[in-house]
This record gives C-alpha cells, structure tokens and sequence, in this order.
C-alpha cells in the first residue's frame, strides 16, 4: 500500500499528541526532580538495605529522567516540524511517514524503512 502524504486533520490529530505527551513529560520530570537529588537518609533510623534501595531508585529515576528529556527533545522538534511544514517526511529518503507509524509514535522522524535500516546496518 503506498504511503499518502498527511492531511491537514491527521497532522492537527498529530500534533495535539504531541503537545500532550510533551506537556505530560515536563510534569513528570518536574515531579522526578526532587528524587534525583543526592540520597541524604539518616543513618540511624533507617538500615542499609533501605538505604541501597534508595540508592537504586534514585539511579533509575536518573535514567528515567534521561530519558524523558531525549523524548521532550525529539517531541520539540517533530511540532518544529509541523511549524515548518517539513513534518511526516523521513529525514533520510525524504518519502511520507506513514499515518499509522506516527501515530504510535508521533515524534518519528524516519520512515519505516530507514528506521529499521539505521537499526540494523
Ligand atoms: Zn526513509
């Protein structure tokens, strides 16, 4: 089935996604701030078992928070691209991104094939 460019609806659909999802991360990582701040547990009411544990969640809170700022970024620059008129076109082959394929991941900015291709090269 060949991949039709995006009507204006579908990329309003887009974009609203997008501005939800980013919206969404900047609370979390708003809320996560908090924990990534140096483990300070009184050692004399808590054990070291706790204290490992809080070590731990605070590395994945870490790694949550990386994380949530690739994706802010990628989702930054997918509403650049709506702005500019440049979005749902792979950044590779300059083919339409396919509907489906942003809509589960509306922040893609490759095509289907080039992604698969810069994963596995
Ligand atoms: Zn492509």
């Amino acid at each position: 089935m060949p991949v039709t460019e995006l009507n204006q609806q579908q990329i309003e659909e887009l974009r609203s996604m997008l501005i939800s999802s980013q919206q969404a991360l900047e609370e979390q990582m708003l809320s996560t701030g908090s924990s990534t701040k140096p483990v300070t547990l009184d050692q004399q009411s808590v054990g070291r078992v706790s204290r490992i544990d809080a070590i731990q969640q605070q590395q994945m809170a870490i790694a949550n928070q990386q994380q949530a700022e690739q994706l802010l970024k990628r989702i930054e620059l997918a509403l650049l691209r709506i702005n500019s008129g440049e979005y749902a076109t792979c950044l590779q082959c300059e083919e339409p991104i396919a509907f489906a394929r942003l809509q589960a991941q509306p922040y893609a900015s490759l095509c289907i094939g080039c992604q698969s291709a810069s994963e596995n090269p």
